[in-house]
């Protein structure tokens, strides 16, 4: 009862218990540093939408995705190849749109509960043969909870079966009321296969984006969010981060999760490498200590030794929160009265 226990030792000792020591020091950390500082309005300028697409499965996420990338971004760009790192840019007259490429709707779940968003405008894919299906619901309700605006792209309206009007009625239901019938929402019809209404639907991305007056100060530290992650046989760990806040520099400094890291090398989405990254751009990062997770958080540090010690914390932190989703909390009392 005298004795001095340190934390290890005490979490271990709980652990006999199925219980957990909480680290409040820890905790307080980590969330003061994941706090938003208040941002100059002055030092704010536009910065590109980043959407995502949604929507049941087969009604043509990838194929409307494959679509726009295809006609949308310049084969000379990359000698021709497209380079796969979760999300790209195209370039429309009306500037530039950030898309998601991360399948399912994974990547977005994981974010949103972690607190982090990472998309601006969803895209809702609903096959105008097939019409509202569960998959389409689910999409409905996770973006609603995020807050996220939401443009109806009705696909497939090349096939003979397809009936438009249906899929407005249906989606009624869901507060997604088209402007020609009194609602608010953009509803734009279009077909992954033929091209037909897909620079309308960009037009209409841009349209919202203008309206919701997105905005980033570039002349900061970055802040992003992992997209998606892996190891490389060759390179090491790679993720692949959208800066959302802020410029990315080749050598700064980042914590993301439990890792940690000097910026090695930055590679855009034409596979191009590149020395900056500014908000909205996704890149794909090299040199990080170990692969982090979707959703996770990167912020750039003043120095390697500060962005170790932020990544030291967070393991701390997930060890615990890992435990007390499984585990009760407990106090000390608590333990020795077991
Ligand atoms: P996802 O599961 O939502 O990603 O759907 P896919 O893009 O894989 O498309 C499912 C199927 O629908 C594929 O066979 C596509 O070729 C087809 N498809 C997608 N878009 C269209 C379209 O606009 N018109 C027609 N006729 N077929 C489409
Ligand atoms: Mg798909």
């Amino acid at each position: 009862v005298n004795s001095e226990l340190d934390f290890e030792k005490a979490e271990e000792i709980a652990m006999e218990f199925d219980r957990l020591v909480e680290m409040e020091e820890q905790v307080d950390v980590i969330e003061e540093l994941l706090k938003e500082e208040e941002e100059d309005e002055t030092d704010m300028i536009v910065r590109p939408p980043v959407v995502c697409v949604m929507g049941h499965v087969d009604h043509g996420k990838t194929s409307l995705l494959d679509k726009i990338r295809s006609s949308h971004v310049t084969t000379g760009e990359a000698g021709g190849i497209t380079q796969h790192i979760g999300a790209y840019v195209v370039e429309t007259s009306n500037g530039k749109i950030t898309f998601l490429d991360t399948p399912g709707h994974e990547a977005f779940t994981s974010m949103r509960m972690r607190g982090a968003q990472s998309t601006d405008i969803a895209i809702l894919v609903v096959a105008a043969d097939d019409g509202v299906m569960p998959q389409t619901i689910e999409a409905i309700n996770h973006a609603k909870a995020a807050g996220i605006e939401i443009i109806v792209a009705i696909n497939k309206i090349d096939k003979e079966s397809a009936n438009i009007e249906r899929v407005k009625q249906e989606l009624i239901e869901y507060e997604l009321v088209p402007e020609d019938w009194g609602g608010s929402t953009i509803f734009c019809p279009v077909s992954a296969h033929t091209g037909e209404g897909i620079d309308e639907l960009l037009d209409m991305v841009s349209l919202t984006a203008e309206v919701l007056e997105l905005k980033a100060n570039p002349n900061r530290k970055a802040r992003g969010i992992v997209l998606e992650a892996q190891l490389d046989k060759g390179r090491g760990p790679v993720a692949t981060v959208l800066v959302q806040k802020g410029t990315l520099h080749v050598g700064d400094a980042v914590a993301i999760g439990s890792a940690h890291g000097k910026v090695r090398a930055m590679i855009n989405d034409k596979g191009k490498r590149i020395k900056t990254a500014g908000p909205s751009t996704p890149v794909e990062i090299l040199g990080l200590s170990e692969v982090p997770n979707a959703g996770e958080v990167m912020m750039v540090m003043d120095s390697e030794k500060e962005a170790r010690s932020v990544a030291e914390k967070f393991i701390a932190y997930g060890r615990e929160k890992m435990l007390s989703e499984t585990k009760q909390q407990l106090s000390l009392d608590d333990l020795f009265n077991q």
